[in-house]
């Protein structure tokens, strides 16, 4: 069977194909029917402290996609329980950003919604000897809890009766104390093996505005608390999180059985890191509070609005997490990966069009002053049905300063003194003479000849040279700004740092490169913004909505090489 090693190299990024263990679980609970016939539901639950990156784009894929294919549902649930560091802006963004990577949720849901259920919930604890009051500080918390390697110790607290635990809890919610002077407790076990089953705190007291309760509450429940029972309320059968919740299963579990609630079931997997990128909505909160970079937006971030700015699809974001898969131990994929998917996707449906970055002007001296040919241009060759578009040829055109040399270094086979290139979709040239700055002595024009005989397409344009290069007609050229991105952080896992510094000493000082001059076929004119294209040659495009009447400003979404699949076909041979 004839395989196409470029996409057949890496895994499948169908959703139906990859082996994945999360969808095996769903299919063993289908089939023992774990939960009756229920139908699948699940829910992704982003805190609203951020905007989201591409590692929530492996959860929400999971989330929904997993739904999707088992018939199920899956909800859109906002953990909103630090009231201090939530916002609408970023609610907002996250719903923006979900529906962007092509999913609906069934069900929309705030975890404070569930204030009054959990707050009931919590007073029926007490009532059953399973939660308590506690008046010990924090630090004193810390230390009675022990360590990995020594058991903690109980609070003197730890004994109250039901009553005063009651009354001061209900006191607690009325706003009668301080920030920080009590929390409600689980009675669990100080000398648990798993820290988070040493009588975790339920509920801390903090007089906070909330962004949907206002002033209403002023004690709210930890995750731990909220996430389990949300999850029982919303009866989620596959509550799907990273592995760092590995250790709080115990305690999501314990909750739902001391209240006798629908039995969620929480399953783990690996969060998504890439090399060269950080994916901390903290640490890229701060890249944008200390202005590293120009908002959570810019194309530099990986967060899902950056890299949409820079030109990537959903599309390849998805086949690219399908791609990936999941695992039960954390790993580090290669930036060149995801890099690979949007290359793959753009290949088959960007128009192509001629751009010249660094342009070089070149003049065709036996060509006709004046005269005007409309070139016929394929749109994209990997798909016929885009069809053709015309393209001005004239006189005087602009090349890339990097296609032409004076003096061509060993294997350089584009245009040179005495040596012949094809110009795409035109003739066959050849470079006669070169004009220089009398000061600096750069070359600042090219001349060269074209020969008739050799138009694209014509019957007698079979004459083979070694090199073609694009161009775009000094006349009708467009001009255009256009931004190169490098990684953001100049090291492979830039969370490893020098003592004493950042990690924003990591960043790479030469992430943006501004090229304010390149010169664009006129079709570009009208592109706006967020539409994509190859510029032949040197990868592909999106344009900017920074772009104005007259200047257009594009994204190099990513150059045209693909590193991928090169490592993953020298690991296959
Ligand atoms: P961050 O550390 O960036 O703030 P978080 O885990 O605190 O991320 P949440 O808003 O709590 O972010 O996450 C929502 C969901 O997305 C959770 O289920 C979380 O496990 C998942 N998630 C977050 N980061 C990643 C990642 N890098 N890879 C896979 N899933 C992730
Ligand atoms: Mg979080």
């Amino acid at each position: 069977m004839a395989t196409n090693t470029k996409t057949d190299a890496v895994a499948p990024a169908v959703p139906g194909t990859a082996s994945n263990f999360l969808r095996d679980k769903i299919v063993e609970d289908l089939k023992t029917k774990k939960y009756g016939d229920a139908v699948i539901q699940t829910r992704f639950p982003p805190e609203p402290n951020g905007y989201l990156h591409i590692g929530h784009a492996k959860a929400i894929c999971l989330d929904f996609g997993l739904a999707d294919e088992f018939a199920g549902r899956t909800n859109l649930r906002f953990d909103d329980t630090n009231p201090e560091k939530e916002e609408q802006e970023y609610v907002d963004s996250i719903m923006a950003d979900v529906r962007w990577l092509g999913f609906e949720w069934d069900g929309l849901y705030y975890a404070s919604d569930y204030f009054d259920q959990l707050y009931e919930w919590a007073i029926k604890l007490i009532k059953d000897g399973k939660a308590y009051v506690d008046d010990l500080t924090a630090d004193e918390i810390r230390e009675y809890r022990g360590t990995l390697t020594e058991s903690g110790r109980e609070s003197p607290y730890r004994n109250r009766t039901v009553e005063e635990n009651l009354d001061l809890f209900t006191r607690m919610a009325k706003g009668e104390f301080p920030d920080g002077s009590r929390v409600l407790r689980a009675k669990i076990d100080m000398a648990s093996p798993n820290m988070n089953m040493r009588d975790p705190v339920m509920y801390r007291i903090l007089h906070a505005s909330h962004h949907r309760t206002g002033d209403k509450w002023c004690i709210y429940p930890m995750y731990d608390y909220a996430h389990g029972q949300s999850d029982s309320i919303e009866r989620v059968t596959h509550s799907m999180c990273t592995l760092e919740f590995t250790d709080h299963q115990p305690l999501y579990r314990w909750y739902i059985e001391q209240l006798g609630i629908f039995p969620s079931q929480q399953i783990e997997f690996d969060r998504l890191n890439l090399t060269y990128t950080l994916l901390s909505k903290r640490r890229l909160l701060q890249l944008v509070n200390e202005g590293h970079v120009r908002g959570w937006d810019d194309p530099r971030m990986p967060t899902i609005c950056g890299i949409r700015r820079r030109g990537y699809t959903p599309e390849a974001i998805r086949n690219f997490v399908w791609a990936v898969g999941v695992s039960r131990t954390n790993g580090i994929v290669d930036l060149a990966m995801l890099e690979h998917f949007v290359r793959e996707d753009l290949n088959k449906r960007a128009p192509r069009a001629m751009a010249v970055l660094r342009p070089l002007k070149v003049v065709i001296d036996n060509y006709p002053e004046g005269q005007v040919e409309e070139l016929d241009a394929i749109n994209n060759p990997e798909d016929p049905s885009a069809g053709t578009r015309k393209v001005p040829f004239s006189r005087e055109l602009y090349i890339e300063q990097d296609d032409f040399r004076e003096v061509p270094p060993p294997k350089y086979f584009r245009l040179s003194p005495g040596r012949e290139v094809r110009l795409r979709y035109a003739y066959i040239v050849k470079c006669t003479n070169v004009v220089k700055d009398e000061k600096t002595g750069e070359v600042v024009e090219v001349h060269i000849t074209y020969d008739p005989e050799t138009r694209s397409g014509s019957a007698s344009a079979n004459r083979k040279v070694k090199s073609t290069i694009h161009w775009v007609s000094a006349a009708h050229a467009v001009n255009a700004e256009v931004r190169l991105y490098d990684t953001l952080f100049s090291k492979e896992d830039p969370s490893q740092v020098e003592a004493g510094k950042d990690f924003t000493s990591n960043l790479n000082p030469n992430s943006l490169e501004m090229v304010s001059d390149a010169k664009l076929e006129p079709s570009l004119a009208s592109a706006v913004p967020g539409s994509r294209c190859q510029f032949e040659r040197l990868g592909y495009f999106c344009v900017d909505p920074d772009s104005v009447a007259g200047k257009s400003v594009f994204n190099r979404t990513v150059a045209l090489k693909d590193t991928w699949a090169k490592i993953v076909s020298k690991a296959g041979s």
